[in-house]
């Protein structure tokens, strides 16, 4: 048999380099690889295969990749809202994590977690928390692909009560997650410029750079932050990173909101990438990130959810469509963050900026068989003139019928194939009885 797995009967949306799409397409898999991409005659049947499946029409596209999630959060989806975020981190966030953060609640937030991502269409995340050997079992047993960023902060955490040994902790974690899996890529989380020391800051970027680990850290998220870092250090948060040596290609900064020119010169020049997260700023009024200047600077730009406790959700579909009308409302000009920039930042941009743009992010034969399909025989979903405004504007996480990672297909007509889905929001549910209390 040529191929595993043969889809066809749909419209491709590639996000090639030419951003081509196809209709009534065909890709061909064989293991975990695309081996072909091509339009078909309406008069021909799909090549051989194991498995073919019939795509009803519907937009085949590549798995959407979310740069920035704290999985086990999922724990603490809606406990707390309506805060700011120093209060909501401090009262709330911080105490319940030092009680209820465990290996036990860490998987199952995890697999939660994993469970609403990939219904959803999201084949790849970017995680920052703590016990992330935990986390990594969790996504590694479920099959999806991920960077897993060992969380680092000066104060006590979770599996870190000694924060004398964060940046170790972190380092083992890197070596022991390095090659035991290929879809898990174990990374560093600093987790603000503000809660890690200088030295902190400098040794977990020393341990990334040795042991080629994506660094990701918050970044220039609140006004009170940029005012902290002025009136400290007479710097920006951005340009105190710079200093220290932080910023280079393997940088990935979350969120970017309280940047001035020189900041985003400074991002682009050392090449940083940037983790775009609108529903969680705009949930914890943060501010608004100046993203169409970011973008005319070139800057590598994923979306990103943020954790549940501040989104409340991990869907990709609803953060597309917030982040391509919110610039266009806060800047007063409709063209900014069109339908088709707003795509490539939840897959090709996304892929770039935590590194695996060789990988996925895109349908391209070589690239993984990472692949979503979307069900369009729907009211909302009809007529359909240009796909990619369906995707941003019209389309929801609910509207994915078939989700496949690396080739190996986990959801199929909406419905999780390789997990019990009763037994993860059973066990879920009963860890947040205790939360409550
Ligand atoms: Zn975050």
């Amino acid at each position: 048999m040529p191929f595993d797995l043969v889809i066809h009967n749909g419209t491709i949306v590639t996000v090639n380099p030419e951003f081509e799409i196809i209709e009534n397409g065909i890709i061909c898999i064989k293991k975990d690889k695309i081996t072909r991409v091509a339009a078909v005659a309406d008069d021909r049947p799909p090549p051989q295969a194991k498995e073919i499946i019939d795509a009803g029409g519907g937009i085949i596209m590549p798995g959407l990749v979310n740069t920035h999630t704290h999985l086990p959060m999922t724990l603490f989806r809606g406990l707390a809202d309506d805060l700011p975020l120093d209060t909501w981190l401090n009262e709330t966030i911080f105490p319940a994590e030092s009680t209820h953060i465990n290996s036990e609640s860490v998987r199952w937030g995890t697999l939660l977690a994993c469970a609403e991502m990939i219904i959803s269409g999201t084949t790849t995340c970017c995680d920052g928390y703590f016990l992330e050997g935990d986390v990594a079992l969790a996504v590694n047993d479920f099959g999806m692909r991920a960077v897993l960023g060992q969380g680092v902060i000066d104060y006590p955490a979770p599996g870190v009560p000694d924060p004398a040994a964060n940046v170790e902790t972190a380092k083992a974690y890197v070596v022991e997650w390095k090659d035991i899996s290929s879809k898990i890529m174990p990374s560093i989380f600093c987790h603000t410029p503000y809660t890690c020391s200088e030295e902190t800051l400098t040794k977990a970027k020393s341990v990334s750079q040795e042991l080629g680990a994506l660094f990701q850290i918050h970044a220039a998220e609140t006004k009170d932050e940029r005012n902290r870092f002025l009136s400290e250090y007479q710097m920006t948060p951005i340009d105190y990173l710079d200093k220290l040596g932080i910023l280079d290609q393997n940088t990935l900064l979350v969120h970017c909101i309280w940047l001035n020119k020189a900041d985003i010169e400074i991002i682009a020049a050392r090449q940083s990438k940037v983790s775009h997260n609108p529903e969680s700023n705009m949930k914890l009024a943060s501010g608004i990130s100046p993203l169409s200047r970011l973008v005319n600077y070139g800057i590598p730009i994923g979306l990103g959810t943020d954790g549940c406790a501040s989104n409340n959700n991990l869907d990709l579909f609803q953060e597309m469509d917030m982040a391509a009308k919110l610039h266009k409302a806060s800047t007063l000009d409709p063209t900014v963050m069109d339908a088709r920039t707003v795509l490539k930042m939840t897959t090709i941009d996304a892929a770039r900026a935590i590194g695996l743009d060789d990988v996925i992010g895109s349908l391209e034969p070589g690239k993984q068989a990472d692949i979503v399909i979307v069900d369009t025989n729907q009211p909302h979903l009809v007529p359909m003139y240009h796909p990619e405004s369906h995707i941003v504007y019209a389309a929801k996480g609910s509207d994915v019928r078939d989700v496949m990672v690396a080739g190996n297909i986990l959801v199929r007509d909406g419905k999780l194939l390789t997990v019990d889905l009763d037994a993860i929001i059973d066990r879920v549910n009963e860890i947040a009885s205790n939360i409550r209390v």
